[in-house]
């Protein structure tokens, strides 16, 4: 890649970075207002970070560079567990180098699940795993930012070697060896320069939108939002359904008329049908040619998977699963029974981006293609860089990704869709970094909005809710 068009691209590895503090933020955005993040399963979420800095002994407070970011993703009550969480994963990294961590990034992601009294609580899964995926993902911003680079260009730029000290085989190499790897990473390089000119050409990704399909939008919210979408180089489009049959065909109805025949549709359920209920529901909405129903049952279910797929082939409806997915160990099985024709891996709530490339790879092994979960705040600013390492080195082509608008300006390098796809992010790092004052504005323990008139109905609409003067679990 040309190296000018990478901002701030001067290195500072030629410093000691030693990790001498960790920060957790518990930031909630009150989207249960306005309805956005509104499915079948999640009637009224609060789109929410637990957030995770990794600060350093490179004494400028305000340079982010030498801060390492990361998050994971939540919809808001339960928020302050994974922040506990991350603050007990976290605490060991305190007084280690950067190199002592990056040297062997595969060695670092066994050794930070490996505390076994916390393991007891996983292992690999829930809040334990969630808090895994901040820290993990803050180490690798911390990374990027150390070597000047966006962390899908750190990736893009190791040899195979390298790229295979990343995994952890462990559970895993009954379908996925180091050979393996080698072997995916040999023959994708083949044709990566042409690639590489369309990622920096900003054409790397496609972009399909959840921004107009949310359950709790009127008709005339979702029909206006559609138009807009469309009229801004949309070609794919996503629709929450499982309310109910009779107004999810009446919805979808309203999509086809203004999208016409040629809109791609897709489906997502998040979970609430049983098996037999999801194939019979989804036979009821075969006429408006979904192209996926997304989480149509369980997520833990993978044979229920498999019969599913089955059963709606002969409608030419795909299955797509993986936003609560929460290892490899899962997806692996998913992949080897052929439950799946579509894998949904999510940037935070598997390990970090170690085992996202994991999943990406194991994924070209089988030949299904990877389309990230990205519905919740900070995701698409994350999934963007695992889409472009998926199409300049591991499958080599260009998969969709999911885009939702709403909380993008949040962020310090918002994920932005120009034409259908994705700008391609230039500045060093991975999350790189929430705005300071958006941090401030919605930290829940804060005297920002949470504090507000405007929170109240919020806080009042759950007993369980203990507020922003409830327990904290440094106290
Ligand atoms: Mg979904």
């Amino acid at each position: 890649m040309d190296e000018h068009q990478i901002t701030n691209a001067s290195s500072i590895s030629n410093a000691e970075i030693i990790i001498c503090r960790v920060q957790t933020k518990d930031v909630r955005f009150p989207t249960s207002l306005s309805k956005l993040g509104s499915d079948a399963m999640n009637e009224a979420g609060d789109y929410s970070t637990a957030y995770c800095m990794l600060h350093t002994n490179i004494p400028d407070p305000e340079d982010p560079r030498i801060c390492g970011h990361g998050m994971t993703f939540t919809i808001g009550r339960g928020n302050e567990l994974v922040c506990h969480a991350i603050e007990l994963l976290a605490r060991p990294l305190v007084g280690r180098s950067l190199s002592s961590l990056t040297r062997n990034m595969g060695a670092t992601w066994r050794w930070l699940v490996s505390d076994s009294q916390l393991r007891w609580i996983g292992p690999e899964k829930g809040v334990m795993h969630l808090a895994l995926g901040a820290v993990v993902n803050a180490i690798w911003d911390l990374w990027a930012k150390a070597e000047g680079k966006p962390l899908w260009k750190l990736v893009a730029d190791m040899d195979v070697e390298a790229i295979v000290n990343l995994i952890d085989f462990r559970y895993i190499d009954d379908v996925l060896t180091p050979d393996d790897v080698r072997q995916i990473w040999n023959e994708t390089r083949f044709g990566w320069e042409q690639r590489l000119a369309e990622v920096n050409l900003d054409r790397g990704v496609q972009a399909y939108t959840t921004s107009a399909g949310w359950l709790g939008y009127s008709d005339i919210k979702m029909t206006a939002l559609l138009t807009e979408a469309k009229d801004a180089g949309y070609t794919h489009f996503k629709l929450k359904v499982g309310g109910s049959i009779e107004e999810d065909k009446r919805r979808l109805r309203i999509a086809r008329q203004v999208l016409g025949n040629s809109g791609v549709l897709m489906v997502d359920a998040n979970q609430v049908w049983g098996v037999n209920q999801a194939i019979e529901y989804m036979k009821e909405l075969a006429e408006f040619k979904p192209y996926f129903i997304e989480e149509p049952t369980s997520p833990d279910d993978i044979l229920g998977h498999g019969t599913i797929r089955e059963a709606l082939k002969p409608y030419g409806i795909k299955v797509a699963t993986g936003e609560m997915v929460h290892n490899r160990v899962m997806f692996k099985q998913l992949l080897q029974n052929g439950s799946i024709d579509i894998l949904q891996p999510d940037a935070c709530r598997v390990g970090g981006f170690n085992e996202v490339l994991t999943i990406l790879l194991m994924a070209r092994k089988f030949r299904v293609p990877c389309i990230p979960h990205s519905g919740g705040v900070g995701l698409p600013e994350l999934t963007r860089h695992m889409s472009i390492v998926d199409y300049l080195v591991v499958s080599g082509e260009r998969n969709l990704l999911e885009m939702v608008e709403g909380l993008n300006d949040r962020f310090v390098e918002p994920a932005q869709v120009v034409d259908g796809f994705f700008k391609t992010p230039r500045i060093p790092g991975y999350l790189v970094g929430m705005k300071k004052e958006s941090m401030e504005m919605f930290d829940f323990r804060g005297n920002g909005f949470w504090r507000t008139e405007e929170a109240q109905p919020i806080l009042r609409s759950h007993p369980r809710d203990p507020g922003p003067d409830g327990p904290t679990y440094e106290d």
